[in-house]
């Protein structure tokens, strides 16, 4: 298989050359098509597995019909929102995004605990179709009105076992009510414990399992 294969635009394919990727990873073959459909899906799925462009790459083809090159932060709404449990795995999946997306029109930003939200809330409010975040931090600025989730289309919960252990699961269903119904929902997981199926029970819908 190759990427070309899988129905990626051009300015993906382009930023995909410039990152060194020849082959999609096993996880990337199988999740990529099934995200460009529109289903939801469940990845057991390890760190090193390629997970990240995995759930991205889709993303930003999909996102990339709506996207605009216009100015004004009303024509960049949060469309997507991926949450992680930490701040390093949030840095480094909006690193991957940003290399990603360069040659598309798409914004992207990162948000979490810890770093003042001065500079993230001007970015927010400058409009962003991609929003990474850790729970507690997106919540901070939700309160605060500095982001608007009502025009989110796609969820992806991260490491969804640690958020878990964290304790996040009250955060993950604070953040789901302020969602539109209508949405793809996107769960990637280490371990594929009961706890973690009865989390893709309550927020997926029909979800594919994809196990590499
Ligand atoms: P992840 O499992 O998403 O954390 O990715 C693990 C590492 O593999 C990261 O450093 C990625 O940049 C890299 N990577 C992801 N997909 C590919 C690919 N198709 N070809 C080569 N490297 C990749």
């Amino acid at each position: 298989v190759r990427f070309a294969d899988l129905g990626l635009a051009p300015e993906i394919l382009r930023a995909l050359t410039d990152q060194g990727y020849e082959h999609p990873t096993p996880i990337q073959a199988k999740a990529i098509p099934l995200v460009l459909q529109g289903r939801d899906v469940m990845g057991a799925a390890q760190t090193g597995t390629g997970k990240t462009a995995g759930f991205s790459l889709p993303i930003i083809q999909l996102l990339m019909a709506h996207a605009n090159s216009s100015m004004s932060p009303a024509r960049h709404p949060v469309r997507a929102l991926v949450l992680t449990p930490t701040r390093e795995l949030a840095v480094q999946v909006a690193d991957n995004v940003a290399a990603y997306a360069k040659r598309t029109p798409l914004r992207s930003t990162v948000v979490f605990g810890g770093m003042d939200m001065k500079g993230q809330t001007t970015i927010l409010k400058g409009g962003v179709e991609i929003v990474i975040a850790t729970p507690g931090r997106l919540l901070d600025h939700v309160e605060q009105k500095n982001v608007n989730l009502s025009q989110v289309q796609m969820l992806v919960m991260d490491e969804a076992d640690r958020m878990l252990d964290m304790g996040f699961l009250p955060d993950l269903q604070r953040i789901i009510n302020l969602l539109p119904k209508q949405r793809q929902n996107l769960m990637f997981s280490a371990t594929f414990s009961p706890e973690i199926k009865k989390l893709a029970n309550s927020f997926l819908n029909n979800p594919v399992l994809i196990e590499v």
